[in-house]
């Protein structure tokens, strides 16, 4: 008797899921408190981030229909320089190959032309966003942005106060800052697929737009 009370509880939850309503199938899977991924160039992905020292964290795939989704993508809270973090402001999902691209970028790439050029270690990046589900402008195309494969770098800042920004400083400011956003656009064509800025339209006039495409277009 004791057993068939114990079992009670079993039998009416299987005929509450024979009678209930079918819940819609959740299209992501969460685990305890931190999304894990299941597949191994993700979580090699993951890995190699880690060792960036970056923080950050796993999100879950997400599809929201008409070619925009965020797969194996990461919230990226900060990167690391040579000697201290570096901050990050308005950007969303980043997928995780375009997000290690981006730490070794900051770090090798802008922190040490930072101190090599203007005498003072980078210590924020502002971004115009990542993930955003448009087209190409102008065109009928999907975005690198529709799957958060691309990032709208606007402006740097620097532990001396200083800002400088591609609106501001491509054209304006001193010779060093002009210097210093013409070698960071530099590096980023020599790691990035696809590099794209002030002079490659008035549509990029106040960011540089950095994918990973595998191509070699660097404006
Ligand atoms: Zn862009």
């Amino acid at each position: 008797m004791r057993r068939v009370l114990a079992l009670l509880p079993l039998i009416a939850a299987l005929a509450g899921c024979i009678d209930a309503p079918q819940a819609p199938k959740r299209q992501t899977v969460q685990r305890s408190s931190a999304y894990t991924p299941d597949r191994p160039d993700m979580r090699q992905c993951l890995a190699s981030l880690g060792a960036t020292r970056a923080s950050f964290s796993p999100l879950p795939d997400q599809y929201f229909g008409a070619g925009c989704a965020t797969l194996n993508t990461v919230r990226l809270a900060s990167l690391r320089g040579d000697y201290d973090s570096l901050a990050l402001t308005n950007l969303g999902p980043v997928s995780c190959p375009l997000a290690n691209t981006f730490a070794a970028w900051a770090r090798f790439g802008v922190d040490r032309a930072a101190r090599q050029i203007l005498g003072s270690p980078l210590v924020r990046i502002e971004t115009m966003g990542s993930y955003n589900c448009r087209n190409v402008a102008g065109t009928g195309r999907r975005s690198a942005h529709a799957t958060a494969s691309a990032i709208d770098v606007s402006g740097f800042v620097f532990a001396d106060g200083r800002r400088i920004t591609v609106l501001g400083n491509w054209n304006g400011g001193t010779a060093q800052e002009r210097e210093f956003l013409r070698v960071i656009h530099a590096s980023a064509c020599k790691r990035f697929g696809t590099v794209l800025g002030p002079a490659y339209n008035a549509a990029h006039r106040d960011h540089l737009h950095v994918e990973l495409s595998g191509g070699n277009y660097c404006r």
